[in-house]
C-alpha cells in the first residue's frame, strides 16, 4: 500500500491510457461456397468458379467436412486484420504460425505512449489450481490501486524512453525500457481453418469438446474476430459449433 499522505507522481500529459482493444476487418476473400467449390474438386475436377449451391448443399457439404475434419478446403481463403492491442496480447497472438504478421515497428518509429490500462470490469483475482482457474472480480480498491501502479510505471517507463531518445540513444535500445502493455498495431492475416484453431484456443465455451481459458485480453480479439468471420462464413460458423469448436 501507498504511505498515506504519499505524492502520487505527475503523470505526462503526452501519455494515452487506453482499455479499448480493437480488431478491424480491411481485407478479405472468405465464403461458405468457396469451401464447397474446393472440396468438389476432388471428384468434379475442373470446376466453374461461378458454380453454385443450394444453401441446404452448401451445409450438409460443410457439415460432412467438419466432421471426418477434411480440412485443407477450408484453407482456400483468407481474412486480413488490423488488430491494436498491448504487445503482451500481439505476443499471444504470434504464437500462431500459420498465420502471416506484419507489425508496427518500434526500430523506424518512435513508440506511441499509448498504454494499456484494464477497465473497472476486468476479473482481477484468480482462484483455484493451474490448469483449473477461475477469475473473479477484484477486492474493494484493488482496480483503483491496479490504475494507479501502472499509471506510475508507464510514465516513469516512458519519461525513461524519452530521456534515452533525446540523448541520441537509438529507438531500438531506448524501447528496452518500455512496458509490455505498450500498444501496438498489426496486419494479420489468415484462412479459416487456420482461424478456427485460433479460435478454439482463444476463446471460452464450456460446452466446447476441450474448453480452453485464455486470458481476457486475447480473448477479446478472438472474439472480435469470430464475429466478423462468421458474418463472411456462417455455415462453416454452424458446422464448426456444431461439431464442438473443434478445427478440421
Ligand atoms: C490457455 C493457453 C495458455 C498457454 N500458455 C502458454 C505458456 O504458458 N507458455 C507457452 O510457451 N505457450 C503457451 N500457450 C501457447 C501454446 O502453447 C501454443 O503455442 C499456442 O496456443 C498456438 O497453438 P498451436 O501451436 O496449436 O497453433 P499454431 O502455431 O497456429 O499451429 C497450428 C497447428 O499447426 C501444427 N503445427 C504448427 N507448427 C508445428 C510444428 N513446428 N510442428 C508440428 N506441428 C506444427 C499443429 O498441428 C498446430 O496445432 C498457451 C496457449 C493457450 C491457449
Amino acid at each position: 500500500m501507498r504511505p498515506e499522505g504519499a505524492a502520487v507522481a505527475a503523470v505526462d500529459p503526452e501519455i494515452e491510457f487506453r482499455s479499448e482493444i480493437t480488431v478491424q476487418l480491411v481485407d478479405h476473400q472468405a465464403s461458405d461456397l468457396g469451401v464447397v467449390r474446393a472440396a468438389r474438386v476432388s471428384t468434379v475436377g475442373e470446376i466453374a468458379q461461378t458454380e453454385t449451391r443450394s444453401d441446404g448443399y452448401v451445409e450438409g457439404m460443410l457439415k460432412y467436412l467438419m466432421k471426418s475434419r477434411h480440412g485443407s478446403p477450408f484453407e482456400h481463403n483468407y481474412l486480413t486484420f488490423l488488430v491494436t492491442a498491448p504487445i503482451f496480447t500481439v505476443r499471444h497472438m504470434m504464437r500462431h504460425r500459420t498465420w502471416s504478421f506484419n507489425e508496427e515497428s518500434a526500430r523506424y518509429r518512435e513508440v506511441r505512449p499509448v498504454f494499456y490500462v484494464p477497465d473497472a470490469d476486468r476479473l482481477l483475482r484468480q482462484v483455484g489450481k493451474p490448469g483449473h482457474y477461475q477469475y473473479v472480480p477484484g477486492a474493494e480498491g484493488d482496480h483503483d490501486r491496479l490504475v494507479e501502479i501502472a499509471k506510475e510505471s508507464y510514465g516513469a517507463a516512458y519519461a525513461g524512453y524519452n530521456e534515452l531518445i533525446e540523448r541520441g540513444v537509438a529507438r531500438e535500445i531506448a524501447r528496452i525500457v518500455l512496458p509490455t502493455a505498450t500498444y501496438s498495431s498489426l496486419y494479420a492475416t489468415c484462412n479459416a481453418r487456420s482461424l478456427m484453431h485460433f479460435l478454439s484456443l482463444r476463446t471460452h465455451r464450456q460446452d466446447a469438446t476441450y474448453p480452453s481459458h485464455p486470458q481476457h485480453e486475447i480473448a477479446v480479439v478472438a472474439e472480435e474476430m469470430e464475429r466478423q468471420w462468421r458474418e463472411l462464413m456462417p455455415i462453416t460458423h454452424a458446422a464448426f459449433e456444431t461439431f464442438g469448436r473443434v478445427a478440421p
